[in-house]
């Protein structure tokens, strides 16, 4: 892990671009690429092994300046910079951690489409990102150097002559990244499929980059319902009042928001942090909707929480919170065709008779079973 070498007080963070700050234009022409173009505009002196520089070369490295801003001193115990900057434990080898921990590839039948759930298609739309998450389970994408095309057109002729599709997310890559009028160009192919009912867009955008919702986008968006937008925040300092405002226009214009976070050792594997993201997710409108286990990806095992101990996570959740701020823990695995739950057994036995549950204090309650009616 890097160490500061100079830390700094807590009130202290890294300073945005100056001008034009709230155009995500500038945002992503000024990414930080690097540890030391990171450390050149923290101005703080951060002593990187070489090692970290060998994991950003390996899995790239990008953050906006708008995130870069979020992160606080000492800057190694930031979860913003845990989940942005690169890490000599990147490179640990493990063998259960694959490039692509999802088998996606061999179930891409045309470039830039996975269907791996019978009704469900994902479309990679591009490959970049406002920022590159340490933790990403497609980061064999999103660390590429060439080009990437997507043909719309073989996209769209699968979908239609695969009409048990009708959900289809956007993906990549973040969409969001994308100028209004290519969101807009694959939007509109896509609505010419009639079998495709709903679409989503998975998109970190308002987490990293919230300036990029823009009353433009919000307009041309609203003509696609029903549309869902599925987006990504992990910790509750990324809850600003930038991010609140990306939402709640997204909101505004009758998108209904969720959210889909990944448990991270360090970052959010407290009781104490879930609830604080979850209930202020609640807040913004945003609704918990998937904690999910880490993918098993390359790079990430330093990142890894039981799944034991997230069930244990998510079960203090659901006392503390109410229902609608509680996401579902899931993991997902090639070979299954849905994610699969994973939480504490609440029925303890079952008959024709009774279903016999346990309740968060641990005690068996009783609920009788209908009886046939002569
Ligand atoms: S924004 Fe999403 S796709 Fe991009 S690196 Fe982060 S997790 Fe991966």
């Amino acid at each position: 892990m890097p160490q500061s070498e100079n830390p700094v007080d807590s009130s202290s963070s890294i300073p945005p671009v100056a001008e034009d700050f709230a155009d995500w234009r500038v945002q992503m022409a000024n990414l930080v690429d690097s540890p030391g173009a990171l450390e050149a505009r923290s101005g703080h002196a951060i002593q990187w092994s070489s090692h970290c520089d060998v994991a950003g070369r390996r899995f790239g490295m990008l953050v906006t300046p708008y995130y870069a801003s979020l992160m606080k001193a000492p800057l190694e115990q930031d979860p913003i910079f845990k989940m942005c900057v690169p890490d000599a434990r990147e490179l640990t080898p493990a063998s259960w951690l694959t490039a692509d921990p999802l088998g996606e590839e061999p179930q891409s039948p045309v470039p830039g489409l996975v269907h791996r759930y019978r009704n469900r298609a994902l479309i990679l739309v591009t490959s970049r990102c406002a920022v590159h998450c340490r933790y990403c389970m497609r980061k064999r994408k999103t660390s590429e150097e060439r080009p990437y095309e997507l043909d719309l057109t073989r996209v769209c002729d699968y979908l239609r002559e695969h009409p048990e599709v009708d959900d289809v997310i956007l993906s990549g890559g973040d969409p969001l990244t994308l100028d209004d009028f290519v969101i807009e160009t694959v939007l509109t192919a896509i609505r010419t499929v009639p079998s495709v009912r709903i679409v989503r867009i998975g998109t970190r955008v308002p987490v990293v980059l919230p300036m990029r919702i823009t009353d433009a986008l919000c307009s041309m968006l609203r003509r696609f319902h029903p549309l869902y937008i599925n987006t990504h925040f992990n910790h509750p300092a990324e809850l600003t009042s930038e991010a609140r405002v990306a939402c709640e226009k997204l909101a505004d214009v009758g998108i209904p928001m969720g959210n889909q976070s990944v448990l991270l050792r360090g970052i959010n594997d407290s009781v104490d942090v879930l609830a604080a993201l979850c209930s202020g997710l609640l807040a913004m409108r945003v609704r918990p909707y998937y904690l999910h286990q880490c993918d098993l990806v390359e790079g990430v095992e330093h990142f890894r929480v039981s799944t034991a101990k997230g069930m244990d996570l998510v079960a203090a959740l659901r006392c503390r919170l109410g229902g609608l701020a509680v996401p579902v823990f899931a993991v997902d695995l090639p070979g299954s065709d849905c994610k699969i739950p994973l939480q504490q057994p609440y029925v303890t036995a079952q008959t024709d008779c009774a279903t016999v549950l346990r309740n968060k204090n641990g005690v068996d309650l009783r609920y009788p079973e209908p009886r046939e009616l002569s």
